[in-house]
């Protein structure tokens, strides 16, 4: 088990970088607790919002189809109360140190690819552009029909003719974010697929590992080889099979790691470099 105190983290950390800057195509898997580094609430767990006000409906698609009229007046008037607190926590949440690491690791050439768990629009914030949302983004609209995205606040919704219909093919149009019972959509959930089996290193921040499908990435990249670090403050499904794990906030940790993967970088291309 990996120390906690920092000065026992360091040659964790160092070999957590060393596998990034030595790997071809570095992946990271986010979940939910990197946005709690960046003050909103998580769904599960203690202080949940689904501990707190129970879980919602896991038949809300289904019931959104038969209805998408009622579904959409209700967002707009009546939203439920999880969600005024979590469209408020929203609203103010901004990028942590975490965030930015994994932007810089981007702009180093070293991590390839995000896919996130998140819906809240930070890691585009912070400046990473290579991303998969696989539970959608807060800030789109989306076509159920043809999968065409809009951005909500450049998007006309008359409340008089609800539901919005999509510009491109008449479809029903509703929020990017996965709904429970709803299918995550294909062409995000192929390109979460590809980058698992092309990563040769995945980094795990801030995921619990009980999600799926995003829990059955890590292990879909270990079945190729793939090493696997994981940064979290607790234990998790994922720790077992992971080679490196840093226990501590991604706030704190992603950012010695960078530092590090930069420093090793020059190394790695000076290696490389030398002929044989
Ligand atoms: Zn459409």
């Amino acid at each position: 088990m990996t120390g906690t105190s920092s000065g026992g983290m360091a040659p964790d950390i160092e070999r957590a970088a060393r596998l990034m800057a030595d790997a071809r195509h570095v992946v990271a898997l986010i979940g939910a607790g990197l946005s709690v580094e960046s003050g909103i609430p998580p769904f599960r767990g203690p202080g949940g919002l689904w501990t707190r006000f129970g879980e919602p409906d896991m038949r809300g698609y289904q019931r959104m189809l038969a209805d998408p009229r009622a579904w959409w007046q209700k967002q707009l008037s009546d939203p439920e109360p999880y969600r005024v607190e979590l469209n408020e926590a929203l609203e103010q949440a901004r990028p942590n140190p975490g965030h930015y690491a994994l932007a810089e690791m981007e702009r180093l050439g070293v991590l390839r690819h995000i896919v996130t768990q998140n819906v809240d629009n930070l890691h585009w914030m912070a400046g990473s552009r290579s991303i998969s949302e696989i539970h959608g983004n807060r800030t789109k609209l989306r076509c159920v029909a043809c999968g065409l995205r809009y951005e909500r606040a450049r998007f006309p919704i008359d409340a008089r003719r609800l539901p919005p219909e999509c510009p491109e093919c008449g479809g029903l149009v509703k929020g990017d974010g996965v709904m429970f019972g709803e299918p995550i959509p294909p062409d995000v959930l192929d390109t979460c697929q590809e980058q698992a089996l092309l990563c040769d290193c995945m980094l795990l921040v801030g995921t619990s590992g009980v999600v799926y499908p995003a829990a059955a990435l890590p292990g879909i990249a270990r079945s190729r080889g793939a090493a696997l670090v994981e940064v979290n403050p607790y234990d998790t499904e994922l720790s077992p099979l992971c080679d490196v794990r840093l226990r501590g906030p991604s706030g704190d940790i992603l950012p010695k790691v960078a530092e590090v993967v930069a420093r090793l970088l020059p190394e790695r291309s000076r290696s490389r470099q030398t002929p044989p």
